[in-house]
């Protein structure tokens, strides 16, 4: 009977790996390499991480430096289920030092391997910085109402709105999609974005939560290698009524409790839901606003009507029993008194 053993180190063995013990066959692989420093660019400003050829977005700056890391890392091609791990340490304000933990297969053999290197960070302002810094824009963004002034809130959620527009449009690499300069203004809010497309992505989104409309005007602002440049206006219309409004619709009078392409509420006359496309409805007017309520003694309630006491003229006044009514006779009850007459607020 014979044994074999391996060319390599003499030792017996049965299983060979390119002819050698599986020891040897390891020990000649070098399943990992990488650079023991590696450089990587990063935007101070933004944390923006300049690789394959371009900037990108990168909210972390230890995932920028892995990434740099895993662009740069060369594997055995016979590697088989590659398992990596990184795990990157500051060193100081520029530096980096990150352990590669790497399993894999070759020819069915588990082979770990690991590696150290050091990342050095050139700090140097992303394409994006330098647009904003320089005052690049594109187009404006006017947000304003329409026969009113947007609310406090309205142009916080507008703004907000338009933030996370941009947050993401940038994280799916559109590096235009900045908002350069925000304008508070008197009657609204002006956005200056870095790119038309943005614009009109923040008009969108905006409509879609608000309801409203907007329209562009381009606006020749000079010539750049010989092409025209426009600077786009976009002018963002927030709609007529907001919630709490008490309007006239339809020959209807509605609490509203939204307002888009569709207005939704309470009937007060009826206590009834109330939903109806916006553009459809005829001669809507605003009557009166739920903050413009005051209270009234309900005097009587006979199951289709209630009475309530005026309070500026102390008169009885009869009024249909709206569904939502659950005040005993004798009780406050909140009502707005408007050019159609009085009616009762829901709870
Ligand atoms: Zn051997
Ligand atoms: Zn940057």
């Amino acid at each position: 009977m014979t044994t074999l053993f391996c060319p390599r180190c003499g030792k017996d063995t049965d299983i060979f790996y390119d002819n050698l013990c599986r020891q040897c066959f390891i020990g000649d692989k070098k399943l990992i390499e990488c650079s023991p420093v590696l450089q990587a660019r990063i935007c101070p400003t933004c944390g923006s991480v300049f690789s394959k050829g371009k900037w990108m977005k990168k909210e972390d700056e230890s995932e920028a430096i892995v990434e740099c890391v895993e662009a740069a890392i060369k594997l055995d091609k016979s590697a088989r289920n590659i398992e990596l791990t990184f795990s990157p340490k500051q060193l100081d304000y520029s530096r980096y030092s990150v352990h590669i933990e790497a399993k894999a297969e070759i020819k069915g053999v588990p082979i770990t391997a690991y590696r150290d290197t050091e990342v050095r960070i050139n700090w140097e302002t992303c394409d994006t910085c330098s647009r904003i810094s320089g005052g690049y824009f594109e187009g404006i963004v006017q947000i304003r109402a329409v026969k009113r002034l947007p609310t406090k809130d309205e142009l916080e959620r507008c703004r907000s709105i338009a933030n996370d527009v941009a947050a993401s449009a940038q994280e799916k690499g559109d590096r235009l999609a900045f908002i350069a300069k925000t304008e508070e203004l008197y009657e609204g809010v002006d956005l200056y974005v870095g790119s038309i497309k943005l614009g009109k992505q923040i008009c969108r989104a905006v409509i879609d939560v608000f309801g409203g409309k907007f329209s562009e005007s381009p606006k020749l602002v000079g010539q750049k290698n010989g092409e025209d440049l426009y600077r786009i206006t976009f002018a963002l219309r927030l709609p007529e009524f907001v919630r709490g409004d008490i309007i006239s619709a339809d020959g209807k009078v509605i609490e509203v409790q939204s307002c888009g392409k569709h207005v939704s509420g309470i009937d007060l006359e009826t206590g009834k839901r109330f939903i109806e496309n916006f553009n459809d409805l005829l001669e809507v007017k605003k009557l009166s606003r739920r903050q413009d309520a005051v209270t009234a003694l309900l005097i009587a309630d006979e199951g289709k009507t209630t009475q309530v006491m005026d309070p500026d003229t102390y008169e009885t006044v009869t009024i249909k029993r709206p569904e939502f009514l659950s005040v005993e006779p004798g009780n406050e009850i909140r009502i707005v008194k408007t050019a159609k007459g009085i009616y009762v607020l829901p709870q």
